[in-house]
């Protein structure tokens, strides 16, 4: 059996829908046939709507400009780092409309790979959508700046700081972890600040079990020694409202990730079980409710409906379930 990998996204999905997990985790394929499933599955599981878009633009902005001048000891120009993600803007724009994402990899486009939902859907993106995202992306990198700014200067100040810190342990011989940090640093005393920006006006307060199942993964992966629940401050930053939520850690909270982790991966277990080629998506039982199917990377796929334009596409032809 393939091990289980067990993250906070992957938990929430599985509880939904065990099919769109299948599909993501499973039957994606980046090096699949152009016009096979699987390949148009990886890149429907890529593909951004605007809001997601605005998004992932304000997280790269901050990783690649923001914290290296921080780990330098220094603030980073604000209006440079506005500017960065506007170009940034228009390169993966270019990328997406161009689509280039049907020959080039991501490792080879760098940061201009990008596949937009509606270049693939064939409906295109208007200039108006672009100032907007532009503008969009600018106000949460003001924000970051103007509500934010105390937090930026602790994280200066810190002993450790990383961006985007990736964390994979092994639970025990079946399940894997694995965590994605927006921001973690470490000041005196051992204490752990981790923080989660959120880029969306949907009501903060929503990134709670995401950041304990954080804790959870520097507390156990041994990141850093003689780490207690109570060594950490976690973070909740909304740069669009600028608002700031803060949660505390406790014994309690430990235990209810571990519950997740015992009971998720229960879920999970039959979609590792198998090689995958032993497997279709029926296999697997679809989203009860018709909600969950509204946000659904892959339901262009899963219910049949891609567009005429990717019909249209020669080798693009395939049977569909
Ligand atoms: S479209 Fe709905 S049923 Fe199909 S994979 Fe997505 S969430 Fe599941």
């Amino acid at each position: 059996m393939t091990r289980i990998k067990w993250n906070h996204n992957l938990d929430r999905i599985v509880r939904m829908c065990l099919r769109r997990v299948f599909y993501g985790d499973r039957y994606a394929h980046p090096n699949g046939k152009a016009s096979s499933p699987q390949r148009q599955v990886f890149l429907l599981k890529q593909a951004l709507d605007l809001s997601a878009w605005r998004g992932k633009l304000v997280h790269t902005a901050i990783q690649k400009k923001v914290i290296p001048s921080l780990q330098k000891d220094e603030l980073p120009d604000f209006l440079e780092v506005q500017k960065w993600a506007s170009d940034l803007v228009d390169k993966q724009r270019k990328f997406s409309q161009a689509e280039r994402y049907n020959f080039e990899s991501k490792t080879s486009a760098g940061e201009d790979y990008c596949v937009l939902y509606d270049d693939y859907r064939g409906s295109g993106v208007g200039i108006e959508e672009i100032e907007e995202v532009k503008r969009e992306v600018k106000f949460a990198l003001e924000n970051l700046e103007d509500f934010f700014i105390k937090l930026l200067i602790r994280a200066r100040k810190a002993i450790k700081l990383a961006g985007e810190l990736e964390i994979r342990f092994s639970i025990d011989e079946r399940i894997r972890m694995e965590a994605i940090l927006d921001m973690v640093f470490q000041e005196d005393d051992n204490w752990i600040v981790i923080v989660d920006w959120k880029v969306g006006d949907a009501l903060t307060g929503n990134a709670r079990e995401q950041l304990f199942a954080y804790a959870y993964a520097l507390l156990k992966s041994g990141w850093w020694d003689r780490l207690r629940c109570e060594d950490f401050e976690l973070i909740e930053a909304n740069l669009i409202t600028g608002e700031q939520v803060k949660y505390t850690f406790t014994e309690e909270n430990l235990a209810d990730v571990d519950d997740r982790i015992f009971t998720g991966s229960q879920l999970l277990k039959p979609i590792y079980e198998h090689p995958v080629k032993d497997n279709i998506p029926e296999d697997f039982a679809s989203a009860e409710s018709p909600g969950s199917c509204e946000g659904c990377s892959v339901r262009e796929i899963c219910n049949g409906s891609l567009s005429e334009k990717a019909f249209a596409q020669p080798g693009l032809q395939f049977k569909l379930f």
